[in-house]
């Protein structure tokens, strides 16, 4: 079943067109991911499906409701999260603090302590902080803290806007493992990511974004395969 669909999206900055007519779906369970070069429209594409951007044309469902023209709150509410491109964090609050965001809209406060006290078993990095303000973090465990956090509001799709951003590799793979933890739970995700060989790698299919339209899409392991996608963006052939 389609948990996401979107057709034919159209997306501009005042007279510039960076979104052209893209088509694509997320179905419940899955890990989708949208790749591409800097500039291609992935980000433009999460930020219109929060609704922090408007659609020009095009129709955008989710879970059985129509997104364009509904407010980024009433999005929020239905349960697809964004983690953007540069974690969001609120860096003067704490890392608990942080965390409650998460969950502002939930009334099972009981469930909430408890997943967080999960959080903290999963992530002791966040435990040993949990009172430290959330902008003296590293960069690697801002991302965990977003991430944590996004999961605090129970997403039904979870958007992740280049997670890998400006990490050390060592720090890349940890949050990489934490997004597999994540996906195994059965969270939905839309991956967006320029490190193609890392988002191909931990996803089912994949939609590759050129210039503001899709011009590839199939099973990860097929666009993995891909002499085209090796030569554009895995750096072989
Ligand atoms: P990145 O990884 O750099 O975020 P991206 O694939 O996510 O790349 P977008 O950020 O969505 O790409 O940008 C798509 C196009 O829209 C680019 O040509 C970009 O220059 C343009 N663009 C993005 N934000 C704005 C803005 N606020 N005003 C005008 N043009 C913008």
């Amino acid at each position: 079943m389609n948990l996401l669909s979107v057709q034919n999206l159209c997306v501009n900055y005042d007279s510039i067109r960076a979104v052209k007519s893209i088509s694509f779906e997320v179905q419940q369970g899955e890990t989708v991911c949208l790749i591409g070069a800097n500039g291609a429209g992935k980000t433009t594409t999460l930020k219109t499906l929060s609704g922090l951007l408007p659609a020009h044309s095009g129709e955008m469902m989710f879970d059985g409701k129509r997104l364009n023209a509904m407010p980024a709150y009433q999005i929020a509410a239905l349960n697809l999260a964004l983690v953007p491109e540069g974690r969001g964090i609120f860096t003067r609050m704490t890392v608990l603090e942080n965390l409650l965001m998460g969950a502002y809209n939930r009334t099972d406060r009981a469930n909430v302590q408890r997943e967080i006290n999960d959080i903290y078993a999963l992530l002791p990095r966040l435990a040993e902080r949990h009172q430290q303000q959330a902008g003296l973090l590293s960069g690697g465990e801002q991302q965990m803290l977003a991430l944590a956090r996004a999961m605090l509001s129970k997403p039904k799709l979870l958007m992740l806007d280049e997670p890998s951003m400006g990490l050390a590799p060592i720090m890349v793979q940890t949050i990489y493992s934490i997004i597999q933890t994540i996906a195994k739970q059965g969270i939905t995700i839309l991956l967006v990511e320029q490190n193609v060989r890392l988002a191909l790698g931990i996803s089912q299919r994949g939609y590759v974004m050129e210039h503001g339209e899709i011009t590839l899409s199939g099973a990860s392991q097929t666009l993995a395969d891909d002499p085209a996608v090796q030569a554009a963006y895995l750096g072989e052939l």
